[in-house]
């Protein structure tokens, strides 16, 4: 019998901006319903690393396989490109990405934005497409506000439709990039309401997040990244209660 496929597997990413050795080798491998979550100092690389697994970054070295399919890299004169980028679309369109700022595109509707891509990437029949929109807007509580444009939103809001586009992709694995960090403090609940709701039916997730409460009720294992290293990691229980360096005590530590 075949092997389960591994949503997703980095192994030894390492990433450069000019001088500045910014990720120096980092592994992860995300199984079926794993949430795996990124935490560390602003600066020690986790949106970066994020980048990479769904290739807005070039990982420099290292290797990335999505589903048991591995991307192909070639040299060129700039460093390393994938060498088929209808291969990265494949694979993106598996890994959806939740930004900090939402991003949803502001010159559409709700409704629009959560259907552009099932429509214009996956080629759905409109009228499904809507329909399965409307069940997802439904989900994370936002079906009356379909027609809604995003500045007419809450950021909250916005961040909850955002998570209902990604979902219309049914992707292989959710990436999220801090995702509560722009909404005000009252708006924090409801998004992570949506996002343990996804991590208990068995969504495979990594996440970056300040929410250390979150992160330890909802991971299957926790990351602790320092300039761009893999520092500790392990279950929440030995990560965030029992961290070994004094760096990692230090960061988790109330900052009041
Ligand atoms: P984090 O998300 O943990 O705060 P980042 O991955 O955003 O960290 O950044 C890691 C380091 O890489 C930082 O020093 C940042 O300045 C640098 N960096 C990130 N993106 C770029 C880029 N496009 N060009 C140059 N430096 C970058
Ligand atoms: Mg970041």
């Amino acid at each position: 019998m075949a092997a389960t496929p591994i949503p997703l597997e980095a192994q030894g990413i390492k990433k450069r901006f000019g001088d500045h050795e910014v990720l120096k080798g980092i592994s992860l491998q995300a199984h079926k319903g794993d949430v795996i979550t990124l935490i560390g100092a602003s600066g020690s690389g986790k949106s970066t690393f994020l980048r990479c697994m769904n290739l807005l970054e070039q990982p420099d070295e290292g290797e990335l396989i999505v589903h048991n399919e591995a991307i192909n890299f070639r040299a060129t004169k700039h460093g390393r490109e994938p060498t088929d980028w209808k291969q990265v679309e494949r694979i993106r369109a598996k890994l959806s990405m939740v930004f900090q700022n939402f991003n949803l595109w502001s010159h559409m509707t709700l409704l629009e934005n959560v259907i552009e891509a099932p429509v214009y990437v996956l080629g759905k029949p409109r009228k499904q497409a809507i329909e399965e929109a409307r069940a997802l807007l439904d989900r994370v509580g936002l079906l009356d506000r379909a027609d809604y444009f995003p500045t007419q939103m809450s950021g909250g809001q916005q961040q909850r439709g955002a998570i209902a586009r990604a979902l219309a992709m049914d992707p292989e694995v959710m990436l999220f990039d801090e995702p509560t960090s722009a909404l005000d403090p009252e708006l924090v609940g409801d998004v992570l309401q949506v996002m343990r709701g996804l991590a208990d039916e068995g969504r495979t997730m990594i996440l970056v997040t300040h929410e250390i409460a979150f992160a330890r009720d909802v991971s299957s294992q926790v990351i602790y990244l320092h300039q761009g290293v893999v520092e500790e990691t392990g279950t929440p229980a030995d990560v965030l209660d029992n961290p070994r360096s004094e760096r990692l005590r230090q960061f988790l530590a109330p900052k009041h």
